[in-house]
């Protein structure tokens, strides 16, 4: 059986995981991967296409129903072992992100670690999949609702976090019973593959988990459109998750589309300015700025605006930029369009006003002559309607409005095509309370950094997606209800 990759010209070679076993794709292409911080190619995929997919998915519908009927415990105990493999792999797995994606080493353990929750958490639901049981309007007759699987999901994943939203996907789904696709993004396929390789060395039956790899309009597509998959679960760009509802509208497949975002982050006069200063540099430059629930605009209170902008620039100048395999605050860039894009933004809001405080420029001298740079950039606006206040910048780049007072912050962060995440500082808990109504957001982080928890429910409105991730809600998407009526007169 051939191995999981081989070394064409002196790197990787890897091939797809379907059926439980490594095989190359029916198309002779390939597209290599490339190291965000050196541009040094690091391995290569295969550039799978509708033959692919359509292997993959009869592997994991023949696949389904023998897994569906294992004790959900039995499922549980395979992710559990699964989410062993992968930390006691902590180390390897974390370098390979670090090299595929290119946020810094700690990080980056943070999300292997982060992958395993995600599978431990699904695993220890197994005891919990309950139903409803109603009596009936008919004599000798009892009606019960049962959650049982779709049948075959299919995970296409972004490229910021490829490990962990590979997991956050896989864990409920499998637990759910159904049977699994996985196509990760084609700039970071490997950290994906690699957990395959380790699902490899445990009892999951073939078929189960699989693992392709190629491009969103190719193989992508072809899944989407595919007849077999009952359910689609996305995180990725509104522009693809748009594509995907229109696809998969043909067959009325089910959709969780976790998209886009472009959090405010609102700073109120009675704020604990230092606390508020330390949560927008980590919740805007963590990973290059590369969150969905990233720190994209800020609305600070004018009492208040010269000292934190003062504090927030400063910290934001101390921050350390360079080779994510040490201990650095800032990573590269993920890719080159990303860069320019990123470029043309800062570049766009400096011609219509925006007055740079600090960074507003690709690094490129010395260590930075290879790889996607850009210096953490903070900048003052005073036109909500700006495309930096309204376009997702997912880059180290803040801009910064004030605001006259706590109403009018909450009425700028509601101007907004996005809706998933949003930040409050304040002391006053009748202005939290209406926060729960007022802020048009599914995720709202007080007094705090962002980070969302596994037990908890991350999910967007508007733009930012339909659906939602995590906890027990997450969990029930990969249900189906079905209701019995049993006479037994
Ligand atoms: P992307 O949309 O380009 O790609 C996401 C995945 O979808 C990839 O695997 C891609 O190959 C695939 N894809 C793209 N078009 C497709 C199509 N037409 N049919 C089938 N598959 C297709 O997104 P990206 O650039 O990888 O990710 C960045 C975006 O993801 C950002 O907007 C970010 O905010 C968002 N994101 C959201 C969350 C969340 O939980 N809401 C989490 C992380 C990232």
């Amino acid at each position: 059986m051939p191995n999981m990759k081989e070394l064409v010209k002196g790197t990787d070679r890897y091939r797809h995981y379907i059926n439980g076993e490594w095989v190359d794709s029916t198309i002779k292409e390939w597209i290599e991967v490339e190291n965000p911080a050196t541009q040094a190619v690091i391995a290569s995929v295969p550039k799978g296409g509708a033959d692919d997919a359509d292997r993959s998915l009869v592997a994991a519908r023949a696949a389904q129903p023998g897994w569906e009927a294992l004790p959900p415990a039995a499922r549980g105990q395979l992710l559990k072992d699964l989410a062993r493999l992968i930390l006691e792999n902590r180390e390897r797995l974390a370098r390979i992100v670090v090299a595929e994606q290119g946020k810094p080493i700690h990080e980056a353990r943070g999300e292997i670690e982060g992958a395993a929750l995600y599978l431990t958490y699904a695993a220890e639901e197994a005891r919990r999949i309950t139903g409803d049981i109603i009596p009936s309007d008919v004599p000798d007759e009892q009606i019960w609702i049962q959650r049982v699987a779709h049948g075959v999901v299919i995970g296409l994943t972004a490229w910021n976090y490829p490990a962990a939203l590979m997991c956050r996907k896989m864990g409920p789904a499998l637990l759910a019973g159904n049977t699994i696709v996985i196509k990760s993004h084609e700039g970071t396929p490997i950290s994906a593959l690699e957990i395959a390789q380790l699902s490899s060395q445990l009892d999951f039956p073939p078929g189960v988990i699989n693992v392709v790899s190629g491009t969103g309009e190719g193989i992508g597509a072809a899944l989407v459109r595919h007849p077999i998959p009952r359910l689609i679960t996305l995180t990725g760009s509104v522009r693809a998750g748009k594509e995907i509802f229109r696809a998969a509208a043909e067959d009325l497949k089910l959709l969780r589309l976790e998209l886009g975002g472009k959090a405010p982050f609102v700073v109120a006069e009675d704020a604990d300015i230092g606390a508020a200063v330390r949560a927008a540099v980590l919740s805007r430059f963590e990973n290059c700025g590369q969150i969905c629930i990233c720190n994209e605009r800020m609305y600070v209170h004018r009492r208040v605006a010269d000292e934190f902008l003062e504090k927030f620039t400063r910290a934001v100048k101390a921050l350390k930029v360079g080779d994510p395999t040490t201990l650095v605050d800032v990573g590269p860039k993920f890719s080159g369009m990303e860069l320019d894009k990123v470029e043309r933004m800062v570049e766009m809001a400096r011609s219509t006003g925006a007055e740079v405080l600090t960074g507003g420029r690709r690094l490129t001298e010395g260590e930075f002559a290879r790889g996607h740079w850009y210096e953490p950039t903070v900048m003052t606006v005073t036109d909500n309607q700006m495309r930096i206040m309204q376009d997702e910048v997912f880059g180290p780049v803040v801009p910064v409005m004030t605001v006259g007072d706590f109403d009018e912050g909450l009425r700028l962060a509601n101007e907004s095509n996005y809706g998933l995440s949003a930040y409050v500082f304040t002391k006053d808990m009748r202005r939290v309370m209406r926060l729960v109504r007022e802020l048009k957001f599914g995720e709202i982080y007080v007094n705090r950094p962002g980070g969302d928890a596994v037990h908890a429910h991350h999910a967007g409105i508007r733009d930012s997606g339909i659906g939602g991730e995590d906890g027990k809600y997450g969990l029930d998407a990969y249900f189906q209800k079905k209701t019995i009526y049993v006479n037994y007169a």
